[in-house]
Formats: C-alpha cells, sequence, structure tokens
C-alpha cells in the first residue's frame, strides 16, 4: 500500500455535496495533480489530507494508520499555501528556521546551563540543514533578507524552504503559483518539476490549470464535480481520455469535437468522409469525434479523407501556427495546427482541406 491513501472519502457542506467517494492511492516519490475546473472539490479534498477539513465519511490513511483523528501538525505533511505565509518581520533563514525551533528544542534543553549548551548545538545544526535546503533552492545568498525583499518566485521558494527542513512525508501545494505573473509562472513549472526530481519527496498540487498538471506531473487526477474522472501519466490522459469532458478539458488549443457517426461497419465518419476504422460491424450509432489540433494537417483536396473548411482566422504563436477553420459541412469550428511553410501559403477566407494526419481520431458515445 501507498504510503498515502483516501478511501471512499465524501464531503457535504450543509446540502452541497462536494466530494462524491474518492479513492485515491499516492504513490511514494510521485508528482500527483489534482487538477479540474474551479469548484470541482480539489482544494476541499487535499484540504483533507492535510487535516484541515473533516471528511464527511471514509478514511486517510498515511503509512497504513488511519489519520482521520490526527491534528494536521502531526501528520508530517508540509502544505504550501498560494499566499506564502512567510513572516514579514522575520529573515527567510528565521522564517525557515521557525518550524524546528518550535517544535524540536526537548525538555533538556529547556534547562538552564545544559539546556543552552545542547540547544545551541542544535542550533547550530539547524542553521547548517537551512543552509543545505538554501542552496538546493538557490536562495542561500537572501537568507538575511525579509520577504518584503524578495521576488514573488524568491518568495515561493523561500515558503517551499520553510516545509523542506522539517522533511515531511508530501509536501501539499494548493495552487501555488496562483500569484505569480505569467513568465514566472511558466519559469516556475520546471523550477518545481526539478525540485521534485531532486527530493524525490511526493508532492500533491492542486491547480486548475491544465497545461501546469501536463507539464510537472507523474500523475495528474482529472477532477469534475466531486469525482476522479480519470487518473494517469499525463501523456495517457492527452491522448487517451476516457470520457470527453476530460478531452475537453486537457490540452489547448481545445481538442476539436465533430459531430459523427459509428456505422455499421465499424468506420468512424463525418458526413460522407471516412476517418477511422475503430470497431467490428455492428449497429449505427451518434457519437463525438476528437481530433486533436496537432493531429490534423492540410493535404489536397483529393485526399480520400480530407475535410472541407474556410479559414476563420490564423492564430501566429510565434512558436506554433494556427488555422482556425470553419467547416462546409455546418458552422462547426475546427483548429488546425500549420507549419509556417503551410500557413504562408493560406489566407484568411481561403478553403482549405485537412485530414487526420496522426494519433487515433478519439470517439466518444453519448454517455461520454
Ligand atoms: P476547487 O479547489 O476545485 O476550486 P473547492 O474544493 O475549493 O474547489 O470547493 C468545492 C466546492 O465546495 C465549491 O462549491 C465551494 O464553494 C464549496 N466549499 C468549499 N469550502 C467550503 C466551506 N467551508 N463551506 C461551504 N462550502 C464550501
Amino acid at each position: 500500500m501507498s504510503a498515502i491513501s483516501l478511501q471512499a472519502i465524501k464531503k457535504s457542506f450543509g446540502k452541497t455535496n462536494v466530494l462524491a467517494g474518492i479513492d485515491l492511492d499516492i504513490r511514494d516519490g510521485e508528482f500527483l495533480t489534482l487538477v479540474g475546473p474551479s469548484g470541482c472539490g480539489k482544494s476541499t479534498l487535499l484540504r483533507i489530507l492535510a487535516g484541515l477539513e473533516a471528511p464527511s465519511s471514509g478514511s486517510v490513511m498515511i503509512g497504513g494508520k488511519t489519520v482521520n483523528a490526527v491534528r494536521p501538525a502531526d501528520r508530517n505533511l508540509a502544505m504550501v499555501f498560494q499566499s506564502y505565509a512567510l513572516y514579514p518581520h522575520l529573515t527567510i533563514a528565521q522564517n525557515m528556521m521557525t518550524p524546528l525551533r518550535l517544535r524540536d528544542l526537548s525538555f533538556t534543553e529547556r534547562l538552564p546551563i545544559i539546556g543552552p549548551m545542547l540547544a545551541r548545538e542544535k542550533y547550530r545544526k539547524l542553521q547548517h540543514q537551512v543552509q543545505e535546503t538554501a542552496k538546493v533552492l538557490r536562495i542561500d545568498p537572501l537568507l538575511d533578507r525579509k520577504p518584503g525583499q524578495l521576488s514573488g518566485g524568491q518568495r515561493q521558494r523561500a515558503a517551499l524552504g520553510r516545509a523542506m527542513v522539517r522533511k515531511p512525508i508530501a509536501f501539499l501545494m494548493d495552487e501555488p503559483l496562483s500569484n505569480l505573473d505569467a513568465a514566472l509562472r511558466i519559469h516556475m513549472r520546471s523550477e518545481l518539476a526539478e525540485l521534485h526530481r531532486s527530493l524525490g519527496t511526493t508532492f500533491v498540487y492542486v491547480t486548475h490549470d491544465q497545461a501546469e498538471a501536463l507539464t510537472m506531473s507523474t500523475r495528474m487526477a482529472v477532477m469534475m464535480d466531486g469525482h476522479i474522472l480519470q487518473l494517469g501519466p499525463p501523456d495517457e490522459v492527452y491522448n487517451n481520455p476516457n470520457h470527453i469532458r476530460v478531452a475537453e478539458f486537457v490540452g489547448s488549443p481545445k481538442i476539436n469535437l465533430l459531430p459523427g457517426e459509428l456505422d455499421t461497419s465499424g468506420y468512424v465518419r463525418f458526413g460522407d468522409t471516412v476517418l477511422s476504422r475503430i470497431s467490428a460491424p455492428g449497429s449505427a450509432i451518434s457519437v463525438t469525434i476528437g481530433l486533436r489540433a496537432e493531429h490534423l494537417a492540410l493535404v489536397e483536396p483529393s485526399d480520400a479523407s480530407a475535410l472541407q473548411g474556410r479559414v476563420a482566422y490564423k492564430e501566429n504563436l510565434g512558436s506554433d501556427l494556427f488555422l482556425h477553420a470553419t467547416m462546409k459541412d455546418g458552422a462547426q469550428r475546427v483548429v488546425i495546427r500549420a507549419t509556417p511553410q503551410e500557413a504562408a501559403t493560406v489566407s484568411v477566407g481561403n478553403d482549405i482541406s485537412f485530414a487526420r494526419k496522426r494519433g487515433e481520431a478519439m470517439v466518444f458515445g453519448q454517455d461520454g
């Protein structure tokens, strides 16, 4: 069994059911992201794990023991809040030392004469520990500064540092990057992922930002309406979403969804165009076809599997270029990733032909 396990966790606030019975085994050392739209219950689940909120029913297990009745401070989990929660009047070094100094002085260390000697020795060790932690986080030159003299990213690392000195069994983070500006937020993704790798400690990370989840996690749990719809490594969730809502939520630009049909021969069709064969012959059913922008490419109009559209907008993101097209068969919009060379050959208003070039067309039934 993994060190941390959530079993049949339900939570209601009054009449509002927020968590609908969550089972989740968190693997030792993984970077697990709880990701989903705002209000789906991510923070509540994290707070239940931390002990800041009690579940209505279900068990929180740490190291094989139920800890529902254990106080947050005694769970040995480090919660890193979005608001940093650093003491403004203390230096970064003092901030990083506070949890240790309060916790670690034993009875003898509080005695007169011998106490201060032992405490001094311990203090020296702690200082060393803070130095080492600060080096890992590259904030060692900033230890004598106050939080107000640090940038957002540095404060972020200092807050992490304070949690790290305690050597917790897991770091719990609730949208820790949301106060940072866009460029720093993206930079911090790689910092956090690297930090996770170098520490090897379990991270449980809450975010509503699917890009953060895709770029940092070893596994992501996609939550909607108090359920985990899918749990898996980012590439699995991205390439094989098990539900149309997961497919829509994960990925940017949003996946193209087309109304289609699975015909009696097992072929997926959009209008007259056959996109792929996905199953044995059976009865025809209506489906929703999911096609990612990067799985589509411009083709010759004569291509048998070509879909037709008209360019409505060229979205140039520098590294990526997306053509937004309106399908001729209806009001449907489709986004296609194009190379700069391809994009140079078409203008807004041009008719284009495109087809699925890579990846399987994803097919979702009526129930997702
Ligand atoms: P998320 O982190 O996914 O945005 P939350 O877990 O914060 O979602 O909240 C889930 C739902 O629970 C929301 O509808 C929120 O309003 C409600 N909620 C959270 N905490 C409380 C509370 N203390 N009292 C009442 N409702 C709450």
